[in-house]
C-alpha cells in the first residue's frame, strides 16, 4: 500500500517535472534577493578582518567555529535579520505550496505555468492562516521534549547507568521525531484538502486531516519516515561529493553539487505531496479529481533514476569513508614490568616528603589516613606555623568559599548541588590529630576555617631547618561534584589528604579552595600505601611497588613518586586497564609506561587514547623536554561528568558515550590533560594567582599538537557538517542537560564541552586561545620556546631554571 502510493507519487512528480523546476527557480531567486543584504551586513560587522579572510579560504570548520564564537556579540545582532529571512521563507513556502498542489491535481492538458501561478495566488492566504496553528503545534512539541528531558535528567543525572541513559535519550528522540513527522503529514494533508475541497475554514481542514492521519498512523508514519530517509541520503551523497571537491577548494563544482542537492530536495518535496495524495485516495476512495498517470517520459525516468542513484551513493559512501579512517585495533600489550626508578638523580629541590597510609571503605565512602610530613624551610624567614589545605571541606555545605563562587547561571552545577542537598551526599575532611615528631600534640591548637588549617608551632623553624609532623584524618568523599568524589563503583580520590601550602620569604602562600582556581604546592617525594577491598582496581600517581593482602578481604599497594607536588588515586570495581610502553626517540633508554583505566564499554577507545598519549610524549619530548617520569595513568571517568583534570603522573579524561570516529575531541582532551604534566606538573606555576600560565599556554600547545598529530584533512568541512547532521539526528544539542552523557552538539563542534575553550567566564585563563597567542612574529609560539623567558615568570620565587624543566 505504501509502496504503491510512493510509486504513484514519484511517477507523478517525475511526469510533472516542471513543478520541481519552477520551485527551484523561485527559491533560487528568493535566496539571491535575501543573501545580498545579509552578506553586506555580515561583512561590515565581522567579515573584514585578516583572520576572517584566511578562514573563509581555508574551509577549516573548527577554526571557523572558534572565530564565530569569539564574535558572538556581532553575530547576535544579526538574529533579527535571520528571523526576518525565516518569515519570508515561510511565506514563500506557503505561496508556492498552493501552486504545487493545484498543478498536481490539474488535468494534464491545461497550460502549466498559468495554472501553477493561479494555484499560488488562490491558496496563499488560506495557507498563511495555517502558520499560527503550526506555531502552536511546534510549541507543544518543544514543551513535550523539554518535559521528557527534565524527567530523564531527574532519573539519570549522575547515576551509574550510563548506557541505559544513552538509550532512553535516543528513545525520547525517536518519539519526538515521530511526532514531528506526523505533524508534517497533518499540515500537508490539510493543505491538500483545502485545495481539493476548496475549503475556507482552516481549523476544519486541520481536524479532518488529523482524523485521517490518526486512523492511518502507522502507514503515514512509515511514508514520512521513508521520505525523510530519502532526504537524508541526499545530504549524505552531497557531503561526500563536497568532501571530494574540497581539496581543490573549487567553488564552482561545489556550487554545482549544492544546486543538484537543492533540486533533488525540491523534487522530494513535490513527491511527498503527490504520495500523500495517492495514499489519501487509496484509503478513502475519495472522489478527488484524479489525473490519469501517463507513461513516464524519458525525462521522468531519468530524474527518478538520478534520485535513486544519489540515494544509493549516499548509503554506500559513509561505510567506505569510515573504513578508510579506521584505526587498526591493536591488541593491548601485555603488562610491562614497572620501569625502575631507583638510582635516578633528583629533578626537583624536594622541599617536602609525605609518607602516607590510607584505606578506602567503599561502603561508607570514607578514606581514613595517617601521614608523616617532613617540610624544609628553604626561605630566609623563620616559620612560626604550618598551613594546610583541607580541600574536601569545599563540598561540605553550600556556604563554603568554593560553593559561594559558583556561577548562578550554571544550571548543570546547580542541579548537582540540589541533588547533593536532597541526598545529603556531602564531603568533608575531619582532622583527628596533629602531632610533632617529638610527640607534642598540637591538635587542640589547630584553627580550621573552611578549607584552610593553621597549626601554630611551639617554636619557630629557622631557615634551613625542618619540621616533622604527623596528621591523622578522615575524608568523606562527596558524590562527584567537581575535581573529586565517588560515582557508583568509581572513586576519584583527589585533593584528599591534608596538604601543606607553600612557604616563601613573605610567609605562606595559602588560599581557600575556590571554584575558579587551581593548585600550588612544593615538590617532593611521596610514599603512599593504599588499601581497598581486593575486588577494586587501584591506580595512582607514582610507581607501584609492594602489594600485600590484608585482613577483611583488603589489599594494599605501596606507591612511590619522586619530584611531584601532589598525589592522586583511583579505585574502581569494574574498570579495565590497558597498558603500552613507549620507547621511541628520547624514551629509547627511559621508556614510559602508559596506563589507561577505563570502563568495559570503552574498550574501543584503547588504541585512540594510548595513541594520543604517545603523540603527546613525542611532541613534548622532541620540542620541550622528555617526560621525566616512568609512568603516566589516564583515568577515563565513567559518565564523563567529572571532566578532564590533571595530577602528577595521572590525569582524568572524559568523553561522550557515543562518538563518531572522526570526532577528535577525546584525543584533544587527552592531549590537553597530558600537556598539564608539563605546565602544571613540571613548571608548576602558581595556578591560584596566574592561572593563564598553565591553562592558556597549555591550550595553545594542545592546538599545536592537534595540528601536527591530527592534521585538518581536506574536507574537514564535510566532516563538520556530517557531525552536525549526526548531532541533529541523535540529540537536541544545546537543549541537552545531560551534558557529555549525550552526543552533545556543543561537544562535537567544540563549543563548550572541551575544557580549553572560553568557559565559566574564562577565569581559569582558557581564553588565551590559539588566536591570541598567534601574534605577528610569534609564529609557531616563538615566545613559548624561548624557554628561559617563560620559566622566569612562571613559578613563584625562588626558581631555578637551569635546564628549564624543574629544579
Ligand atoms: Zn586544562
Amino acid at each position: 500500500m505504501i509502496v504503491r502510493s510512493l510509486r504513484r507519487g514519484f511517477t507523478e512528480t517525475a511526469r510533472l517535472y516542471r513543478i520541481t523546476l519552477v520551485l527551484y527557480l523561485a527559491n533560487l531567486a528568493a535566496a539571491a534577493v535575501l543573501s545580498a543584504p545579509m552578506a553586506v551586513l555580515i561583512d561590515e560587522s565581522f567579515g573584514r578582518s585578516l583572520s576572517g579572510l584566511a578562514l573563509a579560504s581555508s574551509f577549516r570548520f573548527e577554526a571557523i567555529i572558534d572565530f564565530l564564537q569569539a564574535r558572538r556579540d556581532a553575530i547576535a545582532s544579526h538574529f533579527q535579520i535571520l528571523g526576518f529571512g525565516l518569515l519570508l521563507y515561510a511565506t514563500l513556502s506557503a505561496v508556492l505550496t498552493g501552486g504545487i498542489i493545484d498543478a498536481l491535481k490539474s488535468p494534464p492538458r491545461s497550460p502549466f505555468l498559468p495554472r501553477f501561478l493561479g494555484g499560488c495566488g488562490r491558496f496563499a492566504f488560506r495557507f498563511l492562516r495555517l502558520i499560527p496553528y503550526l506555531g502552536a503545534a511546534l510549541a507543544g512539541v518543544y514543551w513535550i521534549n523539554r518535559s521528557l528531558n527534565q524527567l530523564i535528567v531527574l532519573a539519570f543525572d549522575q547515576s551509574a547507568h550510563e548506557i541505559a541513559a544513552f538509550w532512553v535519550m535516543r528513545g525520547k528522540q525517536g518519539l519526538v521525531l515521530a511526532i514531528l513527522l506526523l505533524l508534517a503529514a497533518v499540515f500537508d494533508l490539510a493543505r491538500i484538502l483545502t485545495a481539493f475541497e476548496n475549503r475556507a475554514h482552516m481549523a476544519g481542514a486541520l481536524l479532518t486531516s488529523l482524523g485521517f492521519v490518526g486512523r492511518h498512523l502507522v502507514s503515514i508514519l512509515a511514508l514520512y519516515a521513508l521520505l525523510l530517509a530519502a532526504g537524508l541520503s541526499l545530504f549524505a551523497a552531497y557531503f561526500m561529493t563536497g568532501h571530494a571537491l574540497l581539496p581543490s577548494a573549487s567553488i564552482l563544482p561545489l556550487f554545482a553539487a549544492q544546486q543538484t542537492l537543492v533540486l533533488a530536495r525540491h523534487f522530494l518535496r513535490v513527491a511527498g505531496f503527490a504520495t500523500l495524495m495517492a495514499r489519501y485516495r487509496s484509503a478513502t476512495g475519495s472522489p478527488l479529481p484524479e489525473t490519469e498517470p501517463a507513461p513516464a517520459s524519458g525525462a521522468a525516468a531519468g530524474a527518478t533514476a538520478f534520485l535513486a542513484a544519489l540515494a544509493v551513493a549516499g548509503a554506500l559512501w559513509p561505510s567506505r569513508v569510515a573504513g578508510a579512517g579506521t584505526d587498526r585495533e591493536a591488541p593491548p600489550e601485555s603488562p610491562a614490568s614497572a620501569p625502575a626508578t631507583a638510582g635516578r638523580a633528583s629533578l626537583s629541590r624536594r622541599v617536602v616528603s609525605y609518607d602516607i597510609e590510607a584505606s578506602l571503605d567503599p561502603g561508607r565512602n570514607l578514606v581514613s589516613g595517617r601521614e608523616t610530613i617532613v617540610y624544609r624551610n628553604e626561605t630566609r624567614s623563620p616559620m612560626q606555623d604550618l598551613k594546610f589545605h583541607l580541600y574536601p571541606n569545599a563540598f561540605s555545605n553550600t556556604h563554603s568559599t568554593y560553593m559561594r563562587g559558583i556561577s548562578w547561571s550554571d544550571e548543570t552545577t546547580l542541579a548537582r548541588l540540589e541533588r547533593m542537598t536532597r541526598e545529603g551526599s556531602w564531603g568533608s575532611m575531619k582532622v583527628g590529630a596533629v602531632r610533632l615528631a617529638d610527640g607534642a600534640d598540637l591538635t587542640s591548637r589547630t584553627i580550621i576555617d573552611d578549607t584552610v588549617m593553621s597549626v601554630p608551632l611551639p617554636g619557630p623553624v629557622p631557615p634551613g631547618g625542618s619540621v616533622r609532623v604527623e596528621v591523622e584524618w578522615e575524608t568523606l568523599l562527596p558524590r562527584t561534584f567537581h575535581r573529586m568524589g565517588r560515582w557508583g563503583g568509581h572513586f576519584d580520590i583527589m585533593q584528599w589528604f591534608p596538604k601543606l601550602a607553600v612557604f616563601t620569604d613573605t610567609g605562606w602562600k595559602i588560599y581557600p579552595f575556590y571554584r575558579y582556581s587551581e593548585f600550588f604546592a612544593d615538590f617532593g617525594i611521596f610514599k603512599v600505601t593504599l588499601s581497598a577491598p581486593r575486588e577494586y582496581v587501584l591506580e595512582a600517581t607514582g610507581v607501584p611497588g609492594e602489594t600485600r593482602d590484608g585482613p577483611g578481604g583488603t589489599r594494599s599497594v605501596t606507591y612511590r613518586a619522586e619530584d611531584v607536588h601532589d598525589f592522586a588515586w583511583i579505585a574502581d570495581r569494574n574498570a579495565l586497564i590497558a597498558r603500552r610502553v613507549y620507547r621511541e626517540g628520547p624514551y629509547a633508554s627511559a621508556p614510559v609506561e602508559i596506563v589507561y583505566l577505563h570502563q568495559p564499554y570503552r574498550r574501543r577507545m584503547v588504541p585512540v587514547i594510548l595513541g594520543a598519549v604517545e603523540e603527546g610524549l613525542r611532541f613534548y619530548g622532541e620540542r620541550i623536554l622528555p617526560y621525566p617520569y616512568p609512568r603516566i595513568v589516564v583515568d577515563d571517568l565513567p559518565m564523563g561528568l567529572g571532566g578532564g583534570m590533571e595530577y602528577p603522573m595521572l590525569f582524568t579524561t572524559s568523553m561522550a558515550w557515543f562518538l563518531p570516529r572522526f570526532d577528535t575531541a577525546p584525543q584533544e582532551v587527552t592531549l590537553h590533560e597530558f600537556g598539564h604534566q608539563y605546565w602544571y606538573g613540571i613548571v608548576a606555576t602558581n595556578e591560584f594567582e596566574e592561572p593563564w600560565l598553565d591553562e592558556g599556554v597549555n591550550s595553545y600547545v594542545t592546538r599545536r599538537i592537534m595540528e601536527r598529530a591530527y592534521p585538518p584533512r581536506a574536507g574537514r568541512t564535510a566532516d563538520g557538517l556530517h557531525a552536525y547532521v549526526a548531532a541533529r539526528l541523535l540529540d537536541e544539542g544545546l537543549e541537552a542537560k545531560l551534558g557529555p552523557l549525550t552526543l552533545d552538539l556543543d561537544q562535537i563542534l567544540g563549543f563548550r564541552a572541551t575544557p580549553f575553550r572560553p568557559v565559566e567566564g574564562g577565569l581559569l585563563g582558557y581564553p588565551v586561545s590559539a588566536f591570541s597567542l598567534d601574534l605577528p612574529g610569534m609564529g609557531d609560539g616563538g615566545f613559548l620556546y624561548s624557554k628561559q623567558a617563560y620559566a622566569a615568570v612562571a613559578r613563584d620565587n625562588p626558581i631555578v631554571t637551569s635546564s628549564w624543566g624543574f629544579r
